[in-house]
């Protein structure tokens, strides 16, 4: 039954807790079995139909709302155009700051929420999608950790995506061992001095608000601050745009400071507090990209599955091939392992549960390989 089904089947759904397999109003499979968040995580079954149906909204809103902004955004990646005006339009439909709080311009969901929005909006463009996402961290990172004054003074503009974010924390001789840092900020008056250089910042170069990981203090992750830095700040240079396989719809260069002095009205949170800020991000962020790989396979699968139904060798479809119908289940049940991991590590970090950060870093390493397995 699965695999008679698998030739025409539109959507995988997990409606209270039993896999199936579906077009709108039909459900062609059913599994027998009920499966939950005990199988994957803690126990916690967080799995319905509302969860599901929340998907199903959200992807349907993209494709109708979004249609001509999702093209569009995969045109940018051929172009290498770094798309503002197309993510402007995202930001009215509240993506700018989807997790951060509404008293300063934000959305106010949850991270679930998020997942959703990020994997239906990677169904168009992951590069792009991935990009929002970081600068969707980077505005979370001001609204959590900053002052009122920070949040009021840079969330609004971050959410409506009148500015832009990037976040900068590797460094050329500082990547994995992130707390090994160099880039250094030295307390003069009322300014920090920041020397040194980060690599690989995504956006960097056309974006206008850098949230800087720099040292103020001894070695290791405590002597780490946050800093925010402005385009334009005197000493605030970048590289030239790195040469990547894809993603390309985002700049990636290496941001450098030389004698760069910012207030120490920049500082987000106390001196040292910097290496825990950007791990409390990329807990989120891991989350995200891992939405973004799902969205990118599960476009990936709707286009396999339309070639097989198009193309004909030997007389037939394809798509009447049963090896081909194996190779497109085992994509289907890459997809929604994945999707289940990264749904249960997002509610896990929104519910602050113990084992968030474990989870989230799971979820974003197996999705993420899951899902290029899936896409290629
Ligand atoms: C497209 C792109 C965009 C990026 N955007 C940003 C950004 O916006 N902001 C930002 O701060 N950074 C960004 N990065 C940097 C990214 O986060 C780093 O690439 C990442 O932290 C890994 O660091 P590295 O590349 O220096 O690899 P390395 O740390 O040098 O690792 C190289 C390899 O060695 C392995 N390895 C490392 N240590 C160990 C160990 N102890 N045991 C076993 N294996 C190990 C790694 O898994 C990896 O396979 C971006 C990178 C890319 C490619």
């Amino acid at each position: 039954m699965l695999v008679a089904a698998l030739g025409t089947v539109r959507a995988i759904a997990v409606s209270q807790g039993q896999l199936c397999l579906q077009e709108p109003g039909k459900c062609f499979w059913r599994s027998q079995r009920t499966f939950s968040c005990g199988e994957t995580g803690e126990g916690s079954s967080y799995v319905n139909e509302s969860l599901m149906d929340a998907f199903k909204a959200v992807t349907s809103f993209c494709f109708l709302s979004l249609k001509g902004l999702l093209s569009f955004m995969s045109f940018n990646i051929e172009q290498e155009i770094f798309p503002v005006e197309t993510m402007r339009k995202a930001a009215q439909l509240g993506f700018g700051g989807i997790y951060v709080r509404q008293d300063v311009g934000g959305s106010g969901l949850s991270r679930v929420d998020t997942s959703i929005i990020f994997e239906a909006l990677s169904t168009g463009c992951a590069s792009t999608t991935a990009y929002i996402s970081i600068h969707n961290m980077c505005a979370w990172m001001i609204d959590a950790f900053g002052s009122e004054e920070q949040r009021h003074m840079h969330c609004p503009k971050l959410c409506s995506m009148e500015k832009f974010a990037s976040y900068c924390l590797t460094e050329p001789g500082s990547g994995s061992d992130a707390a090994s840092l160099i880039t250094t900020a030295r307390r003069d008056g009322d300014s920090y001095i920041l020397n040194g250089s980060k690599a690989f910042i995504s956006g960097g170069g056309d974006t206008d608000l850098y949230v800087l990981m720099c040292r103020t203090g001894d070695k290791g992750p405590k002597g780490i601050s946050c800093l925010l830095v402005e385009k334009g700040t005197p000493g605030l240079s970048f590289g030239k745009k790195e040469k990547k396989v894809g993603w390309n719809s985002q700049p990636t260069r290496a941001v450098i400071f030389e004698d760069c002095a910012v207030p120490v009205g920049n500082l987000i949170g106390k001196e040292g507090d910097g290496f825990s800020i950007a791990m409390h991000g990329l807990n989120g962020g891991r989350i995200n990209i891992a939405s973004c790989s799902l969205g990118a396979a599960y476009a990936s699968i709707l286009l396999t599955q339309d070639y097989l139904k198009v193309r004909k060798q030997f007389g037939k479809p394809l798509a009447s091939s049963q090896y081909l119908q194996f190779k497109l289940a085992e994509m289907a049940t890459g997809l929604v392992a994945a999707r289940l991991l990264v749904r249960n590590a997002a509610a896990a970090l929104q519910e602050g549960r113990q084992d968030a950060v474990a989870l989230c870093a799971m979820a974003k390493l197996f999705a993420t390989d899951e899902c290029f397995t899936v896409s290629i």
